[in-house]
């Protein structure tokens, strides 16, 4: 027999030890190949003291078997206690979130029949950085962030997935109409990675007819692939949408770890009754066997599972007069999937999973194109609220350093010097932009002058971002206005 796959288990809170154990009995019953470690988290390591919510040990745990069955957990109330959720993404470079969204009609209430989406999110970026500040008495920023390695990992992973698991499509959403740089660099990869598959179609959408079609059809999507903040939202849309939040498991996947888990919380009301519906975190044990290199395990696993719900059995949860043939807890739920084991569904689609391969997704290649990068100016940001725009305007353009010269005001993004239309509001936050004669390149040291002779002059400045030329292109958006 071949050796043992080590996994980190953790039971979590609330009801999550009853579905774990319901969950593990079943993937063993089913023969799966594991080991398990188990290590405790959540609300007892947090009242322990323990900030992250983990134990140092399951830490050392986790980084030897590198998959992670993770039970729901319960956060306390106050104290400011950190994610464990987002300490784990971060520390183990969890890079895609990766939700299915299916539809059992008839068995499971649902608008939508016809639904089999799988929504698979950038992880790491985005505006959830966590990069913050606040600059002015008036404004607040976040940084949004987009990298090229970040969302080409994310944009690779989302057609690998869709070639593994036979999916014809991969829709893109985005927001590059108003995030030209941002978006626009995810909409450019989505392009240059799409073409490596000619086999599958490729299409791309603005976020918000997107978000909208999918909840009036999502009969029409596929894989989804998307930036960090579009895919929080959206996938716990396409969830509730397929009519069964409770059922959906999400795998977290990295470059060398993954975690998986229901999308549920830990619902301490059900907890310790014999209630809670296990499949959430059982589909993510699903996703967790083809992920180790048990497909054959997890195609079983699915198909009875899929077999006990058309069959009628339900939990409290999902149980409905007419549909539903017998309410069970969740002990026997699990074992109606055991003695289902070996046997395929009627009505509902059969799953038959095929041993992924491991991909490397993203390569610093020596031979990739460094673009020649020209400083050619900067934007000085003030905190300022002594008077108009043209006010401003009239003192600044006062200041230069060499060829550096004041050549635009914005508030907010809007153009308001020279020649501000008087109806803009304008907030005390003010972006100055500085740039040299015809694009010419501009000596740092030469930027650094300017800011100081401004600061000299009584200006609060609170910020500053240089103006680059990639290859002649602006990397910078232009003023509105
Ligand atoms: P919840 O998902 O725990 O529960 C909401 C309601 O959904 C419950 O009252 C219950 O009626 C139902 N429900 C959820 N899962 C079910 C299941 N498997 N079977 C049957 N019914 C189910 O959300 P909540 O009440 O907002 O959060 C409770 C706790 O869970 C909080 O402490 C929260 O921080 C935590 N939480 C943890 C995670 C996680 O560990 N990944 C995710 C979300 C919430």
């Amino acid at each position: 027999m071949a050796q043992k796959t080590p996994i980190t288990v953790a039971h979590g809170d609330g009801i999550g030890p009853e579905i774990m154990r319901a969950t593990l009995n079943i993937i063993q019953a089913a023969g799966a190949n594991i080991e398990i470690e188990t290590v405790e988290i959540g609300e007892k390591a947090y009242l322990r003291g323990i900030e992250t919510g983990m134990e140092p040990g399951a830490w050392d745990s986790l980084r030897r078997t590198k998959v992670f069955l993770k039970a729901p957990i319960t956060t306390p109330q106050g104290g400011g206690y950190k994610s464990l959720n987002v300490t784990t993404r971060k520390a183990l470079g969890l890079y895609a979130n990766v939700r299915p969204c299916v539809s059992y009609h008839p068995f499971v209430h649902t608008k939508h029949p016809v639904m089999d989406v799988v929504i698979i999110r950038e992880n790491e970026e985005d505006l959830y950085a966590g990069i913050e500040h606040r600059q002015t008495e008036q404004v607040y920023q976040c940084l949004k962030l987009i990298t090229r390695p970040g969302s080409e990992k994310i944009i690779r992973y989302a057609f690998e997935y869709a070639r593994a698991n036979n999916r014809r499509k991969v829709t893109c959403f985005v927001k590059d109409n108003i995030m030209k740089l941002t978006d626009g660099l995810f909409h450019k990869v989505f392009d240059e990675i799409g073409s490596e598959y000619p086999d599958i179609e490729k299409e791309t959408w603005i976020v918000d007819i997107g978000a909208a079609k999918l909840a009036d059809s999502p009969e029409n999507f596929d894989v989804i692939v998307m930036p960090n903040l579009y895919g929080d939202i959206l996938s716990d849309v396409a969830a509730q949408i397929a009519g069964s939040v409770g059922l959906a498991g999400s795998a977290n996947i990295g470059e060398q770890c993954a975690m998986f888990e229901a999308i549920h919380g830990s619902a301490p009301r059900r907890a310790g009754q014999n209630l809670a519906n296990p499949s959430g975190l059982l589909l993510a044990a699903v996703m967790m066997l083809v992920h180790i290199g048990q497909a054959e395990v997890a195609t079983r696993v699915y198909n009875a599972w899929l077999k006990t719900i058309e069959d009628g059995i339900h939990t409290y949860d999902i149980f409905r007069e007419g549909v539903s043939r017998q309410k069970v807890g969740t002990n026997e739920f699990a074992d109606a999937v055991i003695q289902r084991l070996g046997e395929i569904p009627k009505m509902l689609k059969p799953v038959s999973y095929e041993a992924s391969t491991p991909i490397k997704l993203w390569q610093n290649d020596s031979s990739r194109h460094v673009p020649e990068k020209r400083l050619v100016g900067v934007d000085v940001f003030l905190d300022w609220k002594r008077g108009s725009p043209d006010d401003l305007g009239g003192a600044l353009s006062k200041i230069s350093a060499g060829t550096l010269q004041l050549r635009v005001i914005s508030n907010r993004g809007i153009k308001v010097w020279p020649n501000g239309l008087p109806e803009t509001f304008c907030t005390d936050h003010w972006r100055c932009r500085f740039t040299g004669d015809n694009n010419e390149g501009i000596p740092p040291l030469r930027v650094i002058e300017l800011l100081q002779r401004i600061t000299e002059s009584g200006f609060d400045n609170i910020k500053n971002e240089n103006l680059y030329l990639f290859d002649g292109k602006p990397g910078f958006s232009a003023v509105h206005g």
